[in-house]
């Protein structure tokens, strides 16, 4: 099975964590992306568990990633006016840098800055919270088979070793029918394995827990040193502003073929044309069959500025702001 084929598996085990996160167990709030690591290893899925008062006050920041750069700005960023060269650590790379990210900052609101004896001062508009409490990597193996069950292994191999992930699970569709053991085995022991069913449709009690995973070298976590901090934060702000619903940015909802079909709890795209879910390398602008939407349709009896395409562009954003809130308020139940 191609990664590409696997993208409709992924959003609907996207649905799921976030309908039913902690597996097995019950409501943890949790921020739920996808595609989303390092350079060195990309994870199907990340879970980001979070402490919803912390996550309430991270929201304050706005909803857009804070990314790298601004991150060591808004972090740091003292309570009292400073000049940022005395406020904030060195950042291994030229000041320069930071100046413009300071800018940058100051004009998203995330600090304020003003200019005193031709320096550059800041100063936090509240401080930045400690909102992420564990990451979880889930890889998505809807047919899993012997070479999938080796890739996988290795890749779950370097998530124990690197500890950006707190845990990692590997997803596999079952239909009603026990995972292969023989593949199993195959598996990292800390790894756990969720037996999904997605065949009536995604819900809370669309998957069991084939194997229960195990916290990926505890011990490290609490060595964690400051770049590994850095780097989980930087992945958590990408989780918080991508989401998985993101699909409609790189597809073509403004295909007339393009639509959001119903799968249990969830809303995944189809494509009329092709009577299938697209993948999203094929739902692009080099797609034979793309067609645009009319221009009446955008301007003439669709109740939505912009037209369907951009219609269903809302709905997504609108879902990914309810489950926001959601989260924020603690409550582990999404509807
Ligand atoms: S026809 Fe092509 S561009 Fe249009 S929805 Fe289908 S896959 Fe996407």
């Amino acid at each position: 099975m191609t990664p590409d084929a696997e993208f409709g598996y992924e959003l609907l085990v996207c649905r799921y964590a976030e309908l039913a996160w902690y597996p097995g167990e019950g409501p943890r709030p949790a921020v739920v992306a996808r595609q989303l690591g390092t350079k060195e290893r990309r994870w199907d899925t990340v879970v980001i568990e979070v402490d919803p008062a912390a996550f309430a006050a991270r929201r304050a920041f706005g909803d857009r990633t804070i990314d790298s750069d601004l991150l060591h700005v808004v972090r740091h960023a003292p309570a009292e006016w400073a000049w940022y060269r005395d406020a904030l650590p060195h950042p291994g790379y030229p000041w320069r840098y930071v100046r413009q990210a300071v800018h940058r900052a100051a004009g998203r609101e995330l600090i304020e800055k003003r200019r005193r004896n031709n320096r550059i001062q800041l100063r936090r508009k509240r401080p930045y919270p400690d909102w992420v409490k564990r990451i979880v990597a889930i890889e998505n193996k809807p047919d899993l088979d012997r070479s999938a069950a080796d890739r996988l292994a290795d890749q779950l191999a370097h998530d124990v070793e690197t500890c950006l992930a707190d845990e990692a699970w590997l997803a596999t569709e079952t239909t009603g029918e026990r995972v292969e053991p023989a593949l199993l085995r195959e598996m990292p022991v800390e790894a756990g394995i969720l037996a999904t069913d997605f065949e009536g449709g995604v819900g809370a009690d669309a998957a069991d827990v084939a194997w229960h995973p195990s916290d990926l070298a505890p011990a490290e976590h609490e060595r964690r040193d400051p770049e590994t901090v850095t780097r989980r934060l930087e992945i958590a702000e990408r989780a918080y502003g991508k989401g998985w619903r993101s699909f409609a940015d790189t597809m073509r909802p403004d295909c007339r073929h393009f639509e959001l079909r119903r799968n249990g709890q969830a809303l995944v795209p189809y494509c009329a044309a092709k009577e299938t879910v697209p993948t999203a390398r094929e739902c692009s602008g080099s797609c034979a069959s793309f067609s645009p939407e009319p221009p009446q349709w955008r301007t003439k009896g669709w109740p939505i500025e912009g037209g369907p395409g951009k219609g269903l562009e809302l709905v997504l954003d609108r879902r990914r702001e309810r489950e926001r809130d959601r989260v924020a308020d603690g409550d582990g139940e999404s509807d």
